[in-house]
């Protein structure tokens, strides 16, 4: 469901809205609160700037690498930014740094080559690859700074420019990176924008974007794909998840414990792949169960700037409430909390890892996607049942299968209905491979050549081989 946003700061002037350090609770700084009608000069801009941008593929290669040595040389800043306003540890701030600048240069030297085609007829036929233009894009609080990345590093480097949108909860380390950024591009080729709705909407609707490209809920998804229509502007959506992670009968529950447990909770669950739901064996259910408490138990909660902490903070009071609500619901369904169940008593927004047993599956923290430190673990008596539960959803991201006979677990992956499925881990992705949801998880495809070519349109020129009179 689409998040409230957050309120303006006491004592701000109209022009700027507060961002909160979800350790806390307080406000910590300030954001421009750009309005809709200011888009039409930034589009502009970001049009004119698209005219040379788009005509030397060398000069691009040659910027965007220097952009990533600045995001590299920058992460002591970027960094201690993200942690504060979203709440994740301080290494995996680092780590989401890093992987923005490994995605820049990955597609900074992709090469859309040109393609002919051969039907045997005395034509020769090429495809060529042509930019689209200026392409709006749109990103959630999660992972602000690598899921921009995934929009601006494939869709700079096919030529385009870029106008991006971050979340109002994570709108300041967006907008340093895109200082860096900015730096060592042409000017407008990136421009950041950021304030509260109806900002988002109108930059989706926007006639002059010829893509828009979106991160988010499936609610707000739908939105932006109305929006887009209006135009007829491309789109590309990565929507919610709802994983489900099998286990075999012949699986090694202390093997697989803390992988599959961090799957699970990194980034306190709000990762759109994250497992959500796990399906075990009834034989060795109650080990699962256990094994996964002891880990939630076990895990250090805090701030993300304390080295020590593994899990952070939840990032904002609307999703904390969402966890809460899920949770409680369960409960009241008659699930039992293993581990966690409720908040801590601490100021910020944290919340016990918590692992739930004997949840009826049609609770809505098994059918919906919770995306928080809570973990459903469900029994099941045949293999044919628990994919038949993992396949009952209009969510269809990814999803994972654990056992020893590798073959055999392929044979199960290869019956689940998603765009990704890992077999004894779950959520890592290449660089180089497509990422797509299917069903309402998403539209298009993101990641490897194929989020190129997503940016980019096929333009063909048809000769004859020979000079006709
Ligand atoms: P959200 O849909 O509430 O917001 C996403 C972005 O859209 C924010 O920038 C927000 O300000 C903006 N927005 C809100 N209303 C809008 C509107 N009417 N028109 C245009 N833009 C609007 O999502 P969220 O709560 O920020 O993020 C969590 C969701 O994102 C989860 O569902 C998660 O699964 C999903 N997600 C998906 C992927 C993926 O790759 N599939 C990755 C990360 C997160």
């Amino acid at each position: 469901m689409p998040t409230r946003q957050p309120r303006r700061a006491a004592g701000t002037c109209g022009d700027r809205f507060a961002v909160l350090d979800p350790a806390t609770g307080e406000v910590f700084d300030e954001a421009p609160d750009q309005q809709p009608d200011e888009l039409d000069a930034v589009v502009d801009r970001s049009h004119g700037a698209w005219r040379s941008w788009r005509a030397d593929p060398a000069a691009r290669t040659t910027a965007l690498l220097a952009a990533a040595d600045a995001v590299e040389a920058a992460g002591v800043d970027l960094a201690p930014l993200l942690t504060r306003e979203q709440g994740k540890p301080l290494a995996e701030s680092y780590a989401e740094v890093a992987r923005t600048a490994a995605r820049l240069r990955y597609f900074a030297e992709l090469d859309p080559r040109p393609q002919p085609i051969t039907d045997g007829r005395p034509v020769r036929s090429e495809v060529r690859w042509r930019p689209l233009g200026p392409v709006a894009a749109i990103v959630p609080w999660n992972f602000p700074l690598q899921l921009a990345s995934a929009k601006f590093a494939p869709a700079l480097a096919a030529g385009n420019t870029m106008v991006l949108k971050p979340s109002p909860f994570t709108p300041l380390a967006t907008r340093l990176l895109g200082s860096v950024i900015s730096a060592a591009l042409p000017e407008d080729v990136l421009t950041v924008v950021t304030g509260r709705e109806p900002l988002g909407a109108r930059l989706a609707s926007h006639p002059g974007m010829r893509h828009v490209t979106f991160t988010g809920s499936i609610p707000t998804g739908r939105a932006v794909a109305e929006g887009a229509a209006a135009s007829l502007a491309r789109v590309t959506l990565e929507l919610g998840g709802n994983d489900a992670a099998i286990l075999l009968e012949d699986v090694d529950v202390e093997r697989i414990a803390d992988r599959l447990f961090w799957a699970a909770f990194r980034n306190c669950g709000q990762v759109c792949m994250a497992v959500k739901r796990v399906y075990a064996p009834a034989r060795l259910y109650s080990q699962v169960v256990e094994a996964l408490a002891q880990r939630a138990k076990a895990a250090v909660v805090g701030p993300g700037i304390d080295p020590g902490s593994q899990l952070g903070p939840v990032n904002n009071a609307p999703q904390l409430a969402r966890v809460e609500r899920y949770t409680a619901q369960a409960l009241a369904d008659g699930a039992r909390a293993v581990a966690g169940g409720h908040r801590l008593d601490r100021p910020g927004y944290f919340f016990a890892p918590t692992i739930l047993a004997e949840v009826p599956p049609d609770s809505p923290v098994v059918t919906e996607e919770q995306f928080g430190p809570v973990l459903p673990v469900l029994p099941y008596r045949s293999l044919d049942e628990a994919i038949e539960a993992a396949n009952d959803t209009d969510f269809g991201l990814g999803g994972s299968v654990w056992g020893t006979d590798l073959d055999r677990a392929e044979a199960v992956a290869d019956r689940l209905e998603c765009g990704t499925v890992w077999i004894n881990h779950h959520a890592e992705l290449s660089l180089a491979q497509p990422f797509a949801g299917i069903k309402e998880s998403g539209v298009g495809v993101a990641g490897g050549p194929w989020g190129l070519y997503g940016n980019l349109r096929p333009f063909v020129v048809h000769r004859p081989e020979e000079a006709r009179p």
